[in-house]
């Protein structure tokens, strides 16, 4: 907790908006609560006004997550997943309409335990203890280790990590459809590309407590930037490959920030 706080220091605009994190809310929580297939209201949803201003956890919390599927926590990560998929998707499908382009969403998403996950376009690599974006033609999917996911809850119970993470590999669904339809605007050099998946991360986030599709809870701040700072210096996909602590702390800060075109300027 002391190395996040002193961090969380030096972003003290984000601190303020992301105190608090997500969960579902009933009815009046606008556009998510009716996902495409009738899926569940979001998880994360609602409310009230911008992100610097009052957010009704209570109203916010226990009213649409069942119970028990908030206390097996593989249940609430699928259960968030499924929440913020439409989300992620009406949010980019409209972000990138703005500028001409249609958002190529991802087919699904998976799940799987350990190194059970999927192949990518017919290749196969050890998903353990991480999410990844296939962005193989006709089997665009996002995938994810639930059990490691679920791991974060007993830290960080406002499910922040999973809507972090999630957010990030929609990123990577945004970078392809970028690649996809202005085939030669973007290249990504070392670490650049997790970072804009980041950064995008980040506009996500705060579009999505200003227009209230995403709620916060308390925790969340820390939650998010104590993750950034261990995944960047540490373990998560290949070590180094996503930018230091720093540098992924300051991505997902600046798509806060900013905005789309930023992030893919400097990113
Ligand atoms: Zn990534």
């Amino acid at each position: 907790m002391n190395k996040t706080v002193s961090t969380l220091a030096a972003t003290g605009l984000l601190v303020a908006a992301l105190s608090a994190c997500s969960v579902p809310t009933a009815g009046d929580a606008a556009p998510a609560a009716t996902g495409p297939q009738g899926t569940p209201a979001a998880t994360s949803t609602v409310q009230g006004g911008g992100a610097s201003k009052s957010f009704s956890v209570s109203q916010a919390a226990p009213a649409i997550i069942p119970q028990d599927a908030s206390e097996d926590p593989y249940q609430r990560v699928l259960y968030d997943a499924e929440a913020l998929q439409p989300i992620l998707d009406d949010f980019w499908t409209e972000e990138l309409s703005y500028y001409g382009l249609e958002f190529d969403t991802p087919d699904r998403f998976e799940y799987y335990v350990g190194d059970g996950n999927g192949t990518c376009g017919g290749e196969y690599s050890d998903g353990t203890n991480n999410a990844y974006y296939c962005s193989f033609d006709g089997d665009e999917h996002v995938a994810f280790d639930v059990d490691w996911l679920a791991s974060y809850l007993d830290e960080h119970p406002g499910d922040a990590v999973t809507f972090l993470v999630l957010s990030h590999e929609w990123g990577h669904a945004v970078q392809d459809t970028w690649v996809e339809q202005q085939p030669g605007v973007d290249y990504w050099e070392g670490p650049a590309q997790e970072l804009n998946a980041d950064c995008l991360a980040g506009v996500f986030w705060d579009n999505a407590l200003r227009n209230g599709t995403v709620i916060e809870e308390d925790g969340d701040a820390e939650a998010v930037y104590g993750w950034l700072e261990a995944a960047g210096s540490g373990d998560w996909m290949d070590p180094g490959d996503h930018g230091t602590a720093e540098q992924r702390q300051q991505a997902f800060s600046d798509g806060f920030t900013y905005d789309v075109d930023y992030c893919r300027t400097y990113y």
